[in-house]
């Protein structure tokens, strides 16, 4: 009787032990399916446009970017697409994109322009790199140099060198982390007339320090504001003049600037 009530206990006790399992393994499973439920929603997508018909130190440094972006994307958790067809610069095609990339060339057609000011003018994102960012009186695209921030291409230093770049702002979220003054890799750095600085709308976050003058041998800047990397506040939009490396010194070597490229695509995708 007494063994009898001893073997009843335990029987009980080996079933609340089973209980307790299968609901272990139900709670696992939902925690499980839910974390893989959120890692395969990206939070947001992008697209990258390049060319590789142009400068060769362009079509280089656009390979670089996109290995950095590629890398970038698998950690944090967004889909990062490329293209050199910028037939693509269209409604449809943008339609799924947060955000776009122009790492080494301009769309040229009237049909591509108008559909990348639709975007822009409808809460598009933009980040484009150095001579993406071009544009002089060749290039006859009014809505693009406002666009700018009123910036025109002026000149450049030649060949791309090395320079200690400072941080205008940084309580920014896109150079939050960043030092005050960093030295940035080789890159070919443009000279913009009018400054972008001028405008209400701009809002500079990193700029060549006046030490660097004069920079260049072929071709010298002297003097001047050099505004780097700044955004046009009535768009989602950063400019950024690195995208022209040389003599082997890559423009995504160094962690400081890498940090600064990092931070601009995701405050870019992750704004509302
Ligand atoms: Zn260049």
């Amino acid at each position: 009787m007494k063994q009898a009530a001893v073997s009843g206990r335990i029987r009980h006790g080996i079933s609340r032990l089973r209980r307790f399992r299968s609901l272990l393994a139900v709670a696992l499973l939902l925690l499980f399916s839910n974390k893989t439920s959120v890692a395969q929603e990206p939070a947001f997508k992008v697209l990258a446009f390049y060319s590789t018909d142009v400068e060769p130190d362009h079509v280089h440094t656009a390979n670089d970017a996109l290995a950095f972006y590629r890398a970038l994307a698998a950690k944090n958790n967004f889909t990062f697409d490329s293209t050199t067809d910028w037939t693509k610069l269209n409604e449809s095609d943008l339609k799924p994109y947060r955000l776009i990339l122009w790492l080494n060339n301009f769309p040229q057609t009237p049909e591509q322009r108008a559909a990348f000011e639709k975007y822009m003018e409808h809460g598009g994102g933009w980040l484009g790199f150095h001579v993406a960012g071009y544009n002089d009186e060749t290039t006859k695209w009014p809505w693009f140099v406002d666009f700018m921030g009123g910036a025109v291409f002026y000149s450049n230093n030649w060949p791309p060198l090395p320079a200690k770049l400072y941080v205008d702002d940084r309580a920014h979220p896109v150079t939050r982390q960043l030092p005050a003054t960093y030295d940035a890799p080789a890159n070919e750095w443009y000279l913009w007339k009018p400054s972008p600085r001028l405008n209400k709308s701009v809002h500079v976050l990193v700029t060549l320090d006046p030490s660097n003058y004069p920079i260049g041998v072929k071709d010298i800047l002297t003097g001047g504001d050099l505004p780097v990397v700044w955004t046009n506040t009535k768009y989602r939009m950063i400019y950024m003049n690195m995208g022209h490396g040389a003599n082997g010194e890559k423009i995504y070597s160094d962690p400081t600037q890498n940090m600064l490229f990092a931070n601009a695509i995701l405050w870019l995708g992750n704004q509302k």
